[in-house]
This record gives C-alpha cells, structure tokens and sequence, in this order.
C-alpha cells in the first residue's frame, strides 16, 4: 500500500525539550491510523511539525510523494493536508452555514465579501457537508449555541470544507460526551470510506483508537516507543508501562 504521508526521522526541539526525537512512521493511502502516547509525548508536536505549523529540526515530511517540510501551513493545506485542533476554532456569533463558507480556501474576495454573497457553489458544498456531520437542521444556528460535540462536528464539517486528501485530527473525542462518541466515530469512518480521505488521529481514547485505527504509532517522552496492529499495541507492554508510568 503506497503511503500518502511519510515522516523521516523528524525533530523538534523547544529551547531544552527535545519534543520529537528522529520520528519516522507513514501512514498508507486510504487509512485510518492511531497516534498515542501519555500526555506530553510530541503527538500535538509531530502534528504541528506535518501539517508546516513548526519548522522542524531535521529529517523530512512528504505528502504524495513530495517533500513538505520547507513548507508553511496555506501551502501544504492547498495540497490536501489539514490539521483539526484539540480546541475547536470557530466563530461563536456566526452560524453553522457561515462558519462552513469561511472555511474554503481563502480566493480573491475577502471573508467578509464571501459571508455577503457566497457563491452558490460553495453554499450547496457547505450545506451537503453539514448534512453529512449531522448538522443541517442547525445550520442557521449561531454556533457558539451548539455543544461541544456538536462544535467539533462542525470543526470537522469546516476542514471538509477543503476537500482534503488527508485530515490529522487531535483528540477528537476529548470533552464529548461520551453517548455521542459512537456517532462520531461512526462519522469518522464514512468520512474515510465515502469520501476517501486518509485520516491520522490522536487519541486519548483507548477503546476508540483501538475499535478505529487500522495500525497504531505510540509515542513515549518525544520518541516512537512501539507500532503494530490494535492487538498487538494492546498486548506490548512497553506501550502498558508508558501509561502507568505517566499516572
Ligand atoms: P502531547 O500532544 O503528546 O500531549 P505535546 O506535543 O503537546 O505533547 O508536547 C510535547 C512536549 O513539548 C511537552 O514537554 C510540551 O511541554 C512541549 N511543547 C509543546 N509545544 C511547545 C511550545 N510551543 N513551546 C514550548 N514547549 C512546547
Ligand atoms: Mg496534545
């Protein structure tokens, strides 16, 4: 299976802190893969470090084949690689349907032209994606009035809005009440299945990551501790000890 993403011996230091220590992993074409690890060992990082939020120390990031690591944010989002943030990021006094049509690559116009006529193409994308999150029947809402989980689907919904080729997605069940995780989820894998795009997760979540990602990375103090199948990740007893060691 050819990967899409290919990260080689990446390193990110911040002053002292050793952050990503010569990580290499890749994630296939068409998959979904699981990154974990305790609480501070370099997932947000090497996210960051992908999708050109950070100019890394060393190695090397490719996307399709090509290299990435010389490139910011626009650049590499303009290819098909986005991030979503462990902190949802949209506008609490706009509605859904606005908050989806700031989200397509910014053009000539201004947000502020976009928000007064949207073209007509990007609001029937933007409506048939807040369909596919489950979020149409609210699209005229404010979104600062949904719930967190709701706001993460339309998180989700905004980097749909690009039309990715692969979406790194951090921690996308934290603070969602856990009734609504199996729909998630379930949105998660149509996502990867109808729409094709790969998807590359953290999460914290063990049962999640396990029953969701094909092959999982665990990360431990900046380092790639362990890699394998859900099974055998469970099994490893590095990956075991990583996780009592850090409570
Ligand atoms: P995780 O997402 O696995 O919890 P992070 O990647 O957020 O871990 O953090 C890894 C390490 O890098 C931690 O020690 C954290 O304090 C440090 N770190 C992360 N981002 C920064 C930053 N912008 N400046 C300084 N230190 C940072
Ligand atoms: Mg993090």
């Amino acid at each position: 299976m050819k990967p899409i993403l290919e990260v080689e011996r990446v390193r990110k230091t911040f002053g002292g802190v050793v952050a990503n220590n010569d990580i290499t992993l890749e994630v296939p074409e068409g998959k979904i893969v699981g990154l974990i690890g305790p609480n501070g060992s370099g997932k947000t990082t090497l996210f960051n470090s992908i999708v050109g939020y950070h100019v890394i120390d060393g190695g090397s990031v490719r996307f399709d084949g090509r290299e990435i690591s010389e490139l910011r944010v626009p650049r590499i989002a303009r290819r098909g690689l986005l991030r979503t943030f462990q902190q949802t990021r949209i506008y609490g006094k706009m509605t859904c349907l606005e908050n989806m049509l700031i989200s397509v690559p910014q053009r000539d116009q201004t947000w502020l032209s976009i928000l007064r006529k949207p073209p007509a193409a990007d609001e029937s994308k933007a409506e048939d994606l807040l369909e596919f999150v489950g979020l149409y029947a609210k699209r005229r809402l404010l979104a600062g009035e949904l719930s967190f989980g709701q706001q993460k689907l339309l998180e989700f919904g905004m980097a749909l809005m690009n039309e990715p080729r692969m979406l790194l997605l951090d921690e996308p069940t934290a603070g969602i009440n856990p009734t609504l995780i199996n729909g998630l989820m379930h949105r998660l894998r149509r996502v990867n299945e109808e729409l094709a795009i790969t998807l590359f997760v953290i999460e914290h979540n063990m049962s999640v990551i396990m029953s969701l990602a094909e092959y999982i990375y665990c990360l431990a103090h900046g380092e790639l501790l362990a890699q394998g199948r859900p099974d055998e990740i469970q099994a490893d007893q590095r990956v075991i000890d990583a996780y009592l060691g850090a409570h």
